[in-house]
């Protein structure tokens, strides 16, 4: 049985649907482009399921049009789960050697280091070994502890001052294998989650800071099977239970935009709770037109910034629009990805941890 099996309704419903959610795609909106649309991108998963087309470079091409945000599934009568879908079609270019340069450097880079970036986790994971009791183990996920140490610091920080003191867990030398669950390796994130759900057997309970891991970790997981003992939080969800805890600070004075972040939003169900935290460190908070289910896409999922990155960017560029028009009006996010694609795009973007701290510290 290939991936794609397990996904022939999800390609038929798409294929033969008159296109109703033919406007909630970032990708196509942003490439302006049919075949990237959901229905063109399902619709190709679909013939090529059927043998009816060949699988080659415009259409592998087409394939990776997607980052997984699931906007099209809150506009679905069928709520199609199509970002999935397509992940496992991917599978299908991996076999056929047509998978975007982009998408098999980062498998190449996984296979050899077991994250996307290439340094060595365990190094970076034991730098931040805690001198004082936690309270919660924090899982930071290996963006940040590649790309955005500073938001680590942040968030330990923010947790003493709420009274829940959190420290990073040597588990967190382990990715939680996204992209190879993105890049449509999909036997291989099947080991890699059983091999993580036995390094995480004796830990009861994790913090995560990035969305995407808490997403993986939390509900990608069961699909394949694996089932962690370990309870999964998000930082967001934690910090929100201890606000009462936080210290009687005003707001600083300061308006931003709020960017729902796809996997804490529409993949955890996560609205109320990093509003509530932003409510508290700031006077003004404004929102874009389409916001919580419908909000819009930074672009960095799906491994999209490394198959199209300019695409990606463009994303990214068209989302800090609908939040926060105005040039001195920052996007504040709590996704590590999302921050660095609003950066990319030229827009100056805050993580929530960065902007709580600042408040904690006030
Ligand atoms: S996701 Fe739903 S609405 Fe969109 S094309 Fe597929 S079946 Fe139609
Ligand atoms: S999951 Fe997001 S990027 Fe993928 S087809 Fe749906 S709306 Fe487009």
């Amino acid at each position: 049985m290939s991936a794609m099996d397990r996904h022939e309704q999800a390609y038929t419903y798409c294929a033969y649907c008159p296109k109703l959610c033919r406007f909630a795609c970032p990708v196509s909106e942003a490439t302006h482009t049919e075949a990237h649309s959901t229905w063109g991108k399902m619709t190709a998963a679909h013939l090529v399921a059927e043998g009816k087309r060949d699988l080659d470079e415009s259409t592998a091409k087409a394939l990776h049009a997607c980052t997984g945000c699931g906007r099209c599934k809150s506009f679905c009568k069928h709520e199609n789960l199509v970002g999935p879908a397509l992940f496992a079609a991917r599978e299908e270019t991996v076999k056929s050697g047509n998978q975007p340069k982009g998408a098999a450097s980062t498998l190449a880079t996984f296979t050899q280091a077991q994250n996307p970036f290439g340094p060595e986790l365990a190094a970076l994971v034991a730098s931040w070994r805690s001198e004082t009791p936690v309270r919660y183990p924090l899982f930071p996920g290996c963006s940040s502890l590649v790309k955005a140490p500073q938001v680590i610091e942040d968030t330990i920080a923010v947790s003493r001052a709420f009274g829940a003191p959190m420290g990073v867990s040597r588990v967190s030398s382990r990715c939680c294998g996204y992209p190879l669950y993105a890049a449509g390796s999909h036997d291989a994130f099947r080991d890699h989650a059983r091999a993580n759900a036995e390094a995480l057997d004796s830990v009861p309970e994790l913090a995560v800071l990035d969305p995407g891991c808490a997403h993986t970790l939390k509900v990608v997981y069961p699909m394949f099977g694996v089932h962690l003992k370990t309870r999964i939080r998000t930082v967001v969800e934690v910090l929100e239970e201890n606000l009462s805890h936080a210290p009687a600070k005003p707001p600083l004075a300061q308006t931003v935009g709020y960017h729902d972040a796809c996997k804490l939003g529409r993949g955890l169900g996560q609205y109320d709770q990093p509003r509530k935290l932003l409510a508290r460190a700031v006077s003004g908070v404004q929102e874009a037109a389409s916001i919580r289910s419908e909000g819009g896409c930074s672009g960095g999922g799906g491994l999209l910034p490394r198959t199209m990155p300019e695409v990606a960017v463009e994303v990214a560029r068209r989302q800090a629009v609908e939040v926060a028009p105005q040039p001195d009006v920052a996007v504040v996010t709590a996704c590590p990805t999302s921050k660095r694609m609003f950066e990319r795009s030229g827009k100056t973007s805050y993580d929530l941890m960065t902007l709580l701290r600042r408040w904690v510290e006030s």
